[in-house]
């Protein structure tokens, strides 16, 4: 099966950038960042905690999911399909040798 996994961007409420600096010293990188760390978007230099972040960007998040959801179901009716054909070559086949 294909990669299904995504990564949603969290944007900035007030500006829409996607760029945000940690500002706590022990996880500089936002993403390894606890929820309650502060972030800062680097571009208007709003002031957020990760979790206030998330909180805004929720309805986004849950989107890709929902996506996420109907491509994981694509995919496994696609194998399954596949799975169905395969098996009835093969009883096709087995048909074929007994007669
Ligand atoms: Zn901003």
């Amino acid at each position: 099966m294909k990669d299904l996994s995504r990564e949603v961007s969290m944007l900035c409420p007030v500006c829409g950038n996607d760029q945000f600096e940690s500002l706590d010293e022990h996880y500089p990188d936002p993403s390894e960042a606890p929820d309650s760390a502060l972030l800062k978007c680097s571009d208007c230099g709003a002031t957020y905690t990760k979790e206030e972040l998330f909180q805004e960007n929720s309805e986004k998040i849950e989107l890709a999911v929902e996506e996420m959801k109907e491509e994981v179901l694509q995919e496994v009716e696609k194998e399954l399909k596949k799975a169905l054909r395969q098996h009835r070559t093969i009883r096709k086949a087995r048909t074929e040798l007994s007669v």
